[in-house]
């Protein structure tokens, strides 16, 4: 076993997963983006990503609070734009045909949920594909499914991205995504399987949950339940990635959720809430690598945020060969291989 990979959480307690580090490694993307970007500035190009904020939900105005604070990081152009609460579906369509014909907007970000009156279906296929950085958009999904070049939706870009930085093999391995939404669960389970992986689909409809779990050497769990991965889920040694961002505010829930994690407990009572996964946190001690709540998907999916603009300005202004859809670069012809009938 790895040293790095046993941590005393309380005597006599073993922790023994790894803990993938989710803020290490967007430090790594982070460093390699800041290149290509200091690249791009000596051809008189600065990437620009526009956020369009609408409503009060106050977890949409932290995410695109967090975006635009990445982009002035990394020296990217930003602009956050909030139209009135009351906004018609036609307002926003001419908002973002604007942000379309904007020649200095590579990236058109449309934080959800847009309130009820507006048809959100219709202004995310409203974007135009080649700004389309969140991977929303119908074109950019096809291109996924058919392994074309393309903008990858965020999050399960970021899960590929962890797997591929920690080393955890995924060609051939037998991977279970938990959840089947259109951004995480469903384009997740497309690129485990562009990855070579053998992959089973859950949902709320599925039967023996936990044993169907447990046949995962990865499991991505994004179901949006707190903590309903338990142990005996997992088979022993698998990869779990938390995609889950669940906020707890019971002190008997947070007592029984960190029992064996006195510091987060401790956390707990001193902030009144804590984050937790969609995974139980003492699957720790089975799993053999594992994702943290909070720091381990949640920064991976702004850093690709932010890979995808700068991918966006790069492909848009041609100064890149473009890259199949949610592939590193060393998958580029395999990829390419999937993509032609
Ligand atoms: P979602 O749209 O609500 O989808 C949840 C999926 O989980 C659905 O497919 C649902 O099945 C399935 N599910 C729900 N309850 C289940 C149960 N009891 N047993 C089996 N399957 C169940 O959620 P989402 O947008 O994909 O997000 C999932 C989680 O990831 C949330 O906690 C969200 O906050 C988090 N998230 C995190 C990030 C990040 O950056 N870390 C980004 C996006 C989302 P059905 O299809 O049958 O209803």
């Amino acid at each position: 076993m790895r040293i790095e990979a046993i941590r005393l959480i309380r005597p006599g307690h073993l922790l023994s997963a790894r803990i993938l580090d989710g803020n290490l490694i967007r430090e790594q993307i982070y460093g390699e983006l800041r290149q290509q970007i200091e690249e791009l500035r000596r051809s008189g190009i600065r990437p620009g990503l526009a956020a369009v904020l609408v409503g009060r939900h106050p977890a949409s105005k932290i995410y695109v609070k967090n975006k635009i604070a990445a982009c002035e990081k990394l020296g990217l152009a930003s602009w956050r734009l909030t139209p009135p609460d009351a906004v018609s579906t036609e307002q926003m369509l001419d908002l973002v045909d604007e942000l379309n014909q904007r020649d200095d907007v590579d990236g058109i970000l449309v934080q959800l949920p847009l309130p009820p009156q507006v048809n959100a279906k219709r202004v995310l296929e409203a974007v135009n594909p080649a700004k389309d950085v969140d991977g929303f958009h119908p074109s950019s999904l096809g291109r996924l499914v058919s392994g074309r070049p393309g903008l990858t939706p965020c999050t399960p870009a970021g899960v590929m991205e962890i797997l591929r930085r920690s080393g955890i093999t995924v060609e051939g391995a037998n991977a279970v995504v938990l959840g089947r939404s259109d951004i995480v669960g469903k384009p997740m389970a497309l690129l485990l399987m562009h990855a070579n992986a053998t992959v089973t689909i859950c949902h709320s409809k599925t039967r023996n949950l936990p044993e169907v779990a447990r046949r995962g050497e990865i499991v991505v769990a994004a179901m949006g339940r707190a903590a309903m991965v338990r142990p005996d889920w997992i088979r022993p040694g698998a990869t779990v990635v938390d995609v889950g961002i669940n906020r707890v505010t019971d002190p008997g829930e947070a007592q029984r959720l960190f029992a064996n994690f006195p510091e987060r407990l401790e956390e707990f009572r001193s902030k009144g809430s804590a984050l937790v996964g969609d995974v139980h946190p003492d699957v720790a001690h089975v799993a053999g690598a594992m994702t943290p709540v909070p720091g381990g998907v949640g920064p991976l999916t702004i850093a690709m945020l932010m890979s995808n603009t700068v991918a966006a300005a790069r492909l848009r202004r041609g100064t890149t060969p473009a890259r199949p859809s949610g592939s590193a670069p060393e998958d580029r012809v395999a990829a390419e291989k999937v993509a032609k009938p």
